[in-house]
C-alpha cells in the first residue's frame, strides 16, 4: 500500500524516504529531526515553500499558498493550532493544477 507522509504529503517509496530509514513510520526524512521529533509547523512550511520554488518557479506568495493548501490536508495537522498554517491558501484549482506538474 502507498504510503505518504502525514505531515507533508510526499510519498513514501524508498527506505530512504521514511524518516530514519524506518519502513514503519508515517513521516518522510525531511519532517523529522534527527532525535526523531516531527519538525515544526514553521520548519516543515518553509521547506514546503522552498520545494514548490523549485518546481514552480520563484513565486514565493504563490508557493506559501500551495504549501498551506497541501499541509492543511495532511493527518498530522488537523487539530493542530499552527498559525503559519492560518492565511491565505491556494484554490482547489491553483493546488490541482501544480500537482499536475510536479516533477
Ligand atoms: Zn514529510
Amino acid at each position: 500500500m502507498q504510503k505518504f507522509c502525514q505531515a507533508c504529503g510526499m510519498p513514501l517509496i524508498k527506505k530512504e524516504d521514511f524518516a530514519g530509514g524506518d519502513e514503519n513510520s508515517n513521516f518522510c526524512a525531511y519532517c523529522v529531526n534527527a532525535d526523531g521529533s516531527v519538525k515544526s509547523c514553521e520548519e516543515i512550511f518553509e521547506g514546503g515553500v522552498q520545494f514548490f520554488i523549485s518546481q514552480i518557479g520563484n513565486d514565493r506568495k504563490l508557493a506559501e499558498k500551495i504549501t498551506r493548501k497541501n499541509m492543511n490536508g495532511q493527518p498530522y495537522w488537523q487539530g493542530k493550532d499552527c498559525p503559519i498554517l492560518k492565511g491565505e491558501t491556494a484554490t482547489d484549482e491553483e493546488f490541482a493544477e501544480v500537482l499536475k506538474n510536479l516533477s
